[in-house]
């Protein structure tokens, strides 16, 4: 089983790192890899796969304005 990543920011070096732990940890403190323990964890980077695909535009939506698409707009 894949633990999930965390990413962590020392404040002390301003240097981020990972850490890797069960997600029941998932809110406990990390050290940063130089042993610092003035960390702050970051919401950004937590995912269990592997996927690095970038998160679509939110296209289309409702409501308003646009072209019928369909040919005789008018
Ligand atoms: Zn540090």
């Amino acid at each position: 089983m894949r633990m999930p990543r965390y990413e962590f920011r020392c404040r002390t070096c301003d240097d981020t790192f990972e850490v890797s732990r069960p997600m029941a940890e998932s809110s406990a403190p990390a050290d940063c890899p130089a042993g610092h323990a003035d960390t702050v964890k970051l919401l950004s980077a937590v995912a269990v796969g592997g996927s690095s695909s970038a998160p679509a535009p939110a296209m289309g939506g409702g409501g308003g304005g646009g072209c019928c698409g369909g040919g005789g707009c008018g």
